[in-house]
């Protein structure tokens, strides 16, 4: 898959999460007073949907902060001690001593 494919799928999959968390969560507020009356409620049903849907995504994304917490901290990590071993290099500072 080429670059320009996956990031169309990126931003497909954003897309969908992000209108998934705004329709739930607009739907769950607009029918926070609901009085159930019935006893196979419709709306009670898409309310249950909505708070599933919300708690996976917010469990999806606990799990992704807690997974990529540790490997953002590492890249730190990474670039900072590249910068503090090799940053003061003649070569990399393009310092010439052949003039
Ligand atoms: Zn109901």
């Amino acid at each position: 898959m080429s670059k320009q494919k996956k990031r169309v799928v990126a931003a497909m999959f954003l897309l969908v999460f992000a209108v998934a968390l705004v329709f739930s969560s607009v739907f769950i507020i607009s029918h926070a007073h609901h009085n159930c009356t019935e006893d196979h409620c419709e709306t009670c049903v898409a309310l249950h949907i909505c708070q599933n849907l919300l708690q996976n995504l917010a469990g999806g994304l606990k799990a992704a902060a807690i997974f990529a917490a540790p490997l953002l901290l590492l890249c730190a990590l990474l670039l900072g001690s590249e910068r503090l071993f090799y940053g003061k290099s003649l070569i990399i500072n393009k310092i010439r001593l052949n003039i």
